[in-house]
């Protein structure tokens, strides 16, 4: 069971699963959504994602077709991305987690072409 809030504590929510291996995506895409070098994404089950408070501050953008990435409305902290036609899913975005992210393992990807742009 994990915790976690955006940044300005609004939204809150649990995971009710655990996980060992994050992914850093490079992804032009992952760039812009997180005005970063690279964006860590988790999948996991739609059912172990539970959201405490703050939905009314929840803002969906559609990154491409069908790809959805929800963020909060008032500090723009990006909280999960969900695909419209596979609701059983959640790509968590585990930076928000209120833990110590330095016992997991990471793997990079879309590294070979940071113009690329992928829908994850
Ligand atoms: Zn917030
Ligand atoms: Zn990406």
């Amino acid at each position: 069971m994990y915790f976690g809030q955006c940044l300005c504590g609004q939204v809150s929510y649990r995971v009710k699963s655990e996980f060992v291996e994050i992914e850093c995506c490079h992804c032009l895409t992952c760039r812009k959504a997180h005005s970063s070098a690279f964006a860590m994404g988790v999948t996991i089950d739609s059912a172990d994602f539970e959201l405490q408070t703050g939905q009314e501050l929840l803002k969906e953008y559609e990154s491409s077709t069908g790809k959805k990435r929800v963020f909060c409305g008032q500090c723009g902290s990006h909280l999960y991305a969900y695909r419209v036609a596979q609701p059983e899913s959640v790509r968590l975005r585990p930076a928000c987690l209120n833990i110590d992210m330095s016992s997991f393992k990471y793997s990079h990807i879309y590294t070979e072409n940071c113009l690329r742009i992928h829908s994850e």
